[in-house]
């Protein structure tokens, strides 16, 4: 496959502050087609974000390489565009200038202006420019955060946890909305998320990830066609499943109470 991404053979470590080594990822091998709805889904601490880090280009791998449509990834470019689980909108600057700023630094924004007014669009913040992020809730920033990573038109959309400080019925909106966009821009999204039900609306791909050091346990195709049901009972399966690999369902559970 040389379209879509490639992890091959990738290990990180990191040495902390004490000199003890940290082996956060012990040999991903993983393909992503063109495309396609990833989610990366596994505890606490087993390396999900290091693995977007390295998708990144922000970190490089202790071993093993990754690919993008051929090309080794060795520094972080604009063909991949990050979200957060924080905005991380510079707070004295309104929407309009947030989300127009990579543009500005890289001198393309009188060639581009007329892409800052379609993202506003395309994300729903038409009428929301003038405002700063203090004055625009948390569903509202995450949607200007958005704009902004995909103003430099990424192959790649890479979400960590973007959803995760939301309520919960802003949350399912905002579901929708990164499949609106992503059908819309037809681009490979690779999201992070703790949320089975999340993962298994959103992915065409579920990624479960081990305890650190993180392999890779299972990865699950999901065939049920868009827009889902969360009744769906092949949903319903697939969620069983996935909290099961998980450690997360049945009797056998080590828990102390008896109710
Ligand atoms: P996740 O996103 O799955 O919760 P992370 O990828 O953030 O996990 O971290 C994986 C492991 O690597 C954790 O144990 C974390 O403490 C460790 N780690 C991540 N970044 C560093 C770093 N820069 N220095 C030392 N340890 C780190
Ligand atoms: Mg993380």
């Amino acid at each position: 496959m040389v379209d879509g991404i490639i992890f091959e053979g990738v290990r990180k470590s990191f040495t902390t502050i004490d000199g003890e080594t940290v082996n956060a990822l012990n040999g991903v091998d993983l393909e992503i087609e063109k495309g396609d709805f990833v989610c990366l889904i596994g505890p606490s601490g087993c390396g999900k974000s290091t693995m977007l880090r390295l998708l990144a280009g922000l970190d490089v791998p202790t071993e093993g390489s990754i690919y993008i449509d051929g090309s080794k990834v060795t520094r972080p470019d604009h063909d991949r565009g990050l979200v957060f689980q924080d905005p991380n909108l510079f707070p004295w600057l309104n929407i309009y200038d947030n989300i127009s700023f990579g543009l500005k630094v890289r001198k393309l924004f009188k060639e581009r202006k007329n892409d800052v007014d379609e993202f506003i669009e395309l994300v729903g913040l038409k009428g929301f420019e003038k405002s700063f992020p203090h004055q625009l809730s948390g569903g509202m920033c995450q949607r200007a955060s958005l704009a902004r990573a995909l103003i430099g038109h990424p192959k790649a959309l890479l979400l960590d946890e973007p959803l995760g400080a939301l309520d919960a019925f802003t949350r399912m909106n905002m579901q929708d909305e990164l499949l609106r966009i992503k059908s819309e821009k037809k681009m490979t999204m690779i999201m992070v998320t703790h949320d089975v039900d999340e993962a298994v609306y959103l992915a065409d791909k579920i990624v479960v990830m081990t305890p650190r050091p993180a392999k890779i346990e299972d990865v699950i195709d999901v065939r049920l066609s868009q827009p889902r049901d969360r009744n769906n009972p092949e949903f319903i399966r697939l969620r069983s499943k996935i909290l099961k690999i998980l450690d997360f369902a049945g009797k056998e559970r080590d828990v102390e109470y008896n109710i």
